[in-house]
């Protein structure tokens, strides 16, 4: 029977080794830089989002393998959705990695990000593992603000 763990650890090393969607994203429309002191993981994530829906996610990064691999499943889970299914996503996935979600049963929505479930027995690493999330969150506010800063067109008083 394979090892569920290593399953898990070849994931985590592939992702590492030949991270999905990297490099810069030449028209995004919002980035965002990330930065991990305890460990020394930096990111960058770019998005081009078009009316509510992210259509391109890319990163740069450098740091642990945890860090990259993280970013490399995010931009590969998150391509496609809209802005409020990606920050769900993000909550569910914090939940993974802090430990919050133990004891309940596995959240199908998560996928392959299941993966980094191990890291919530590694406190240390839980800023690894959610370091592109925060950045992404970032991203998508800056991709956001345009159309949300926009006020509602004035009618005059009734
Ligand atoms: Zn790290």
């Amino acid at each position: 029977m394979p090892d569920v763990r290593e399953l898990y650890q070849s994931v985590i090393l592939d992702h590492n080794r030949a991270p999905r969607n990297y490099g810069p994203l030449a028209d995004a429309n919002g980035h965002a830089r990330g930065h991990n002191p305890l460990c020394g993981d930096e990111v960058t994530v770019w998005v081009r989002v078009a009316g509510e829906r992210i259509e391109e996610i890319r990163f740069v990064g450098s740091g642990c393998a945890i860090s990259k691999a993280s970013a490399s499943l995010m931009t590969a889970a998150v391509t496609g959705r809209t802005i409020d299914e990606a920050e769900t996503l993000a909550q569910r996935f914090h939940a993974l990695v802090t430990g919050r979600a133990a004891g309940s049963p596995p959240d199908p929505t998560l996928g392959r990000l299941a993966v980094l479930g191990g890291v919530s027995q590694y406190p240390a690493r839980v800023k690894c593992a959610s370091l592109a999330w925060h950045a992404m969150h970032a991203a998508l506010e800056e991709a956001a603000t345009p159309l949300r800063s926009v006020p509602p067109p004035d009618f005059g008083a009734p």
